[in-house]
């Protein structure tokens, strides 16, 4: 359902462009199943950056003006957002990588099999399992009904549910699936959670779900209080220019043509490019076999979209170890290899490895983050509501 190539993700925005104004702001809460014509189906190619926000914000205000377009645009903000805050709350991701790893090595809890099979005897939930494991997508609202019942109904760690998402979802994200899962069960705001009612669910999904038993309270989970949020990092500044620069695209950005255009000075000096991703390290269980295969095609298509200064394709590394990049590195000869800046997550935490591997051969690792996240991510420090009293800015700036 999902082709994992650029020009698919700006087919289904040019399909997506006349719903983006009133229509989606009337429609996009109902969840009419596979058809999915109230919303614009690009987070997979948005989380990858086969797409980007950019020019998902730009074409949609081409098209409605930012009145009309508002709500729209405030969700492609929403994981902009999620991101800038996460990049400066990177504690909240590591103690979620530890709660999996945890509950990984202690095994699950009771109930946790028959969720993930499907089979907890919920219609809507048991749907909703079997929808995400063959499409690798589920609606917004689905997701937050889904997120509401896991963790107040059938009292699961919201963890592992998150992690469930992880694994299965196309779009699965560290900072928005993260956080999502987090603001339902009262900790990113702290106190106030999500609780899913039938009634709503009947409504928003035109009667095809109406689940009995649901818990009709949700009380808030709590935790350790959070260290003082750091500042966003400063990416690399590129320094002097090196005789031989090499392009590392990853699974967080596969569109450098813009990326590149932002830094004119780069493009020239790029002599080799390679492609590389790791959907495993989403979770210490295995990345759904969709999530692979996606993950694998849109890499395979930023390459051929990539032929370096002597029009050679770029070259898809085989892993993404830290020997695999230094081989490619060193069998090009290189002294500096770019690299889009990956935000907190898997691709970080796989980036910091390669520079100190790449550093002991004594080749530079030079990250470059977009314009779009380097000015909107140091606004995402509290809440979502002065955040979105930005965007008119941002969206001007950008
Ligand atoms: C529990 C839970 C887990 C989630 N996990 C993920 C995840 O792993 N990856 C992910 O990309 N999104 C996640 N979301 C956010 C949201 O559900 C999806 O981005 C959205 O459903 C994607 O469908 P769409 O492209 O058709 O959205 P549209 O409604 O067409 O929105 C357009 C774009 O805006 C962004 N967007 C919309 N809603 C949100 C939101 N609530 N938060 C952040 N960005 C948003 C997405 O980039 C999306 O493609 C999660 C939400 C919840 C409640």
């Amino acid at each position: 359902m999902f082709i994992a190539t650029r020009v698919a993700g700006l087919e289904a925005l040019d399909e997506f462009l006349p719903h983006a104004g009133s229509a989606y702001a009337r429609d996009r809460n109902h969840d009419l199943g596979a058809s999915r014509r109230a919303v614009s189906g690009l987070s997979p190619y948005l989380r990858h950056r086969l797409v980007t926000e950019r020019e998902v914000v730009g074409a949609v205000l081409e098209r409605h003006t930012l009145g009309a377009a508002e709500k729209f645009v405030q969700e492609v903000f929403w994981r902009t957002y999620w991101k800038g805050w996460l990049e400066q709350n990177p504690e909240v991701w590591r103690r979620y990588r530890r709660d999996v790893d945890r509950v990984a090595d202690e095994g699950v809890p009771a109930g946790y099999d028959e969720a993930v099979a499907g089979r907890t005897g919920i219609d809507a939930m048991d749907a909703w399992v079997r929808e995400l494991v063959d499409t690798g997508y589920l609606h917004n609202h689905a997701r937050m009904w889904f997120a509401s019942i896991w963790i107040f109904t059938l009292g699961l760690p919201w963890h592992l549910g998150a992690d469930f998402f992880l694994r299965h979802l196309l779009d699965g994200d560290a900072a928005s699936n993260t956080l999502s899962w987090r603001w339902v069960a009262g900790l990113q705001t702290a106190g106030k959670t999500y609780l899913a009612t039938a009634e709503n669910i009947s409504r928003f999904t035109d009667g095809r779900f109406s689940p009995a038993g649901l818990a009709t309270t949700a009380r808030a989970l709590d935790e350790e209080p959070l260290p003082p949020r750091t500042p966003v990092e400063p990416a690399d500044v590129v320094g002097a220019p090196r005789s031989r620069v090499g392009l590392l695209l990853h699974d967080e950005d596969l569109e450098p043509e813009s990326l590149l255009a932002e830094r004119p000075g780069l493009v020239a000096r790029v002599t080799a490019t390679a492609v590389v991703a790791d959907p495993g390290a989403r979770s210490p269980r295995e990345a759904s076999a969709a999530v692979v295969s996606f993950t694998r095609e849109a890499v395979d298509d930023a390459a051929r979209r990539t032929p370096d200064s002597d029009g050679r394709p770029a070259r898809t590394l085989p892993d993404a170890g830290s020997d695999t990049v230094v081989d490619w590195a060193t069998s090009e000869g290189l002294d500096t290899v770019l690299s889009p800046y990956a935000p907190v997550g898997p691709a970080q935490e796989r980036l910091a490895t390669v520079r100190r591997a790449l550093s002991a051969e004594g080749i530079d690792l030079v990250t470059v983050r977009r314009r779009w996240d380097g000015e909107a991510w140091p606004s995402a420090s509290r809440g979502f509501f002065p955040f979105r009293g930005r965007i008119p800015e941002l969206v001007r700036q950008l």
